[in-house]
């Protein structure tokens, strides 16, 4: 067999096992995964977001892996969906939903690539919590370590697919500074006190969402803020170098309309 390790196990690696099994029979597959959970890609795991940050990418734009993400949505339970507060008129593809409701399909869609690697005579292995520590060149290949309860595994390899994401700069939590807003829940450490948050863009709103939901909570469907008793002194600024909003290109038409003056 032709063996493949996939160090990670979000969207990256989702595409790139669905490409190789497209393949003529006979591949081995193996994803090592860094968390306890495989498959939902780190913005949208459901210890590392807020339940009140939707993704910024709605059904129309997520390529289908083995359904689209509106389909697996709309089989979902009725309780289920009222329970993350989305009716019948969301259903459509230009509706942004949670992220964690993203990474819930992300991950039904790595147990559906599982089936199909059978169905289809190839072996498709994936191991949690199994960080890789090295990745070594070797004669007509790779040797991948990964740590699995405190053990190192060894894996051969003809080819190696490195699909483990962003890397963060540092924080200083003791001296307030946060290098990244992410993953969101770090926020919620930050007391109720003068906060400027570079850049005003979606992880700019995100990361002002995520303090403001640790201070008190958003009603009326998101309309109206009601602070906490601990709240008072809290007091955000989001600091833009160009303008308020996210980019432009989140408020044209998809699929883009033809330009007018400018040429492709
Ligand atoms: C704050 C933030 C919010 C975002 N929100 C959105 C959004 O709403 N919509 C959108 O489309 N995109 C969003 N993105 C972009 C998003 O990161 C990508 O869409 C997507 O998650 C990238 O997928 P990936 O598989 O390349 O990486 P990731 O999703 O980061 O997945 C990498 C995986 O590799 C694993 N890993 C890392 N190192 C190792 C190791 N040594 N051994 C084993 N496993 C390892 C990680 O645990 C993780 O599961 C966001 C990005 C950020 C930073």
């Amino acid at each position: 067999m032709f063996e493949v390790v996939i160090v990670g196990s979000g969207p990256t690696s989702l595409y790139t096992i669905a490409a190789l099994l497209d393949r003529p029979a006979g591949l081995s597959i193996t994803v090592l995964e860094r968390e306890e959970m495989s498959g939902t890609g780190m913005p949208f795991r459901p210890e590392e977001t807020d339940s009140v940050l939707l993704a910024n990418i709605a059904s129309i734009e997520v390529p289908p892996i083995c359904e689209s993400l509106l389909d697996w949505i709309t089989g979902l339970p009725d309780a289920v969906l009222s329970h993350l507060g989305i009716s019948e008129d969301d259903l459509h593809e230009r509706h942004f939903f949670p992220r964690i409701l993203l990474g819930a399909y992300l991950r039904s869609q790595l147990g559906r690539l599982a089936d199909l690697a059978e169905e289809r005579g190839h072996r498709l292995h994936i191991y949690n919590s199994a960080p890789v520590v090295d990745v070594a060149r070797v004669a007509g290949g790779y040797t991948v370590t990964a740590l699995k309860e405190g053990e190192l595994l060894s894996f051969s390899a003809r080819s190696v697919v490195l699909a483990t994401g962003h890397v963060w700069p540092e924080d200083d939590p003791e001296h307030g500074y946060y290098g990244s807003p992410w993953p969101s829940v770090k926020l919620h450490a930050i007391p109720a006190t003068d906060i400027g948050i570079l850049g005003s863009s979606l992880s700019g709103i995100d990361a002002a969402l995520s303090i403001a939901c640790a201070h008190g909570r958003f009603e009326e469907g998101g309309s109206r803020y009601v602070p906490g008793p601990e709240a008072e002194g809290l007091h955000i600024t989001l600091m833009s170098r160009k303008g308020l909003l996210p980019e432009a290109d989140f408020w044209c038409d998809l699929p883009y309309l033809p330009l007018e003056y400018a040429t492709p």
